[in-house]
């Protein structure tokens, strides 16, 4: 029936998600609360090699590879979820702590044309994820004030991400109908913005974040062994 179902709907809660979207009832669900006590270190996620990040921005010319990744892959969409009234708003969060904002690139496999082709495998998407210490209300009253940045580039913003300590786990889409074909890193350093940054990197952020209506994005955790208690960073 709701074949032009909506996050904008008033009766899109998460929890109904799967009536009509499978998937979102699945086993392999994001965002999850990751418990540090329970990752174990594994050799093969070794750093980031990333091609593009410090020229100025252009989304074509952006990938990533290496960081223990079946293949190359290339970045498509940028988006940021944050809380509402200053409050945490962050999809992760590790050991039950939530950050105000965080960031995610997606990326897809090289030889695929759109995230769209990429569902179907079940590495098909590459997600980085970074947590930040500050939200910053301008990023929430720009929105839809959106203007040019010309000379943005990724390193102005992501320090060095070849050196941070990292989280990964398979899972999903953060929304309908998530799909189980995304490969998660949280990185475990939190970063800074500074005044300045807001000025300007963060309207660059916006010109991304068409996708999603945020405020909608209201999750509740899957635990990766799921018999945890479920919780969300949106209280
Ligand atoms: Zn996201």
């Amino acid at each position: 029936k709701q074949q032009h179902w909506s996050l904008l709907t008033s009766s899109s809660f998460p929890s109904e998600w799967k009536n009509n979207f499978p998937n979102c009832g699945g086993q392999r669900q994001s965002p999850i609360n990751i418990i540090t006590r329970k990752v174990k270190h594994d050799p093969k996620l070794t750093s980031f090699i990333f091609d593009g990040h410090e020229n100025v921005f252009n989304m074509s010319s952006v990938r990533l590879r290496g960081g223990g990744l079946p293949a190359t892959y290339k970045a498509v969409q940028f988006h940021l979820h944050w809380g509402e009234n200053g409050g945490q708003g962050s999809e992760h969060s590790v050991d039950g702590e939530c950050y105000p904002m965080e960031l995610h690139i997606v990326h897809i496999k090289e030889k695929y044309g759109s995230l769209g082709d990429a569902l179907n495998d079940s590495t098909g998407v590459a997600a980085l994820a970074f947590f930040f210490e500050v939200l910053i209300p301008l990023v929430i009253e720009a929105l839809g004030k959106v203007r040019e940045i010309e000379d943005f580039k990724l390193t102005d913003i992501i320090p060095q991400a070849n050196k941070l300590n990292y989280y990964r786990y398979l899972g999903s889409l953060t929304t309908p109908g998530c799909d189980q074909a995304v490969v998660w890193t949280v990185f475990q350093q939190t970063l800074p913005i500074s005044k300045k940054q807001v000025q300007r990197d963060f309207f660059f952020f916006l010109l991304f974040n068409t996708d999603y209506n945020h405020q909608y994005l209201r999750r509740m955790k899957a635990d990766l062994n799921s018999n945890a208690s479920f919780f969300s960073c949106f209280s």
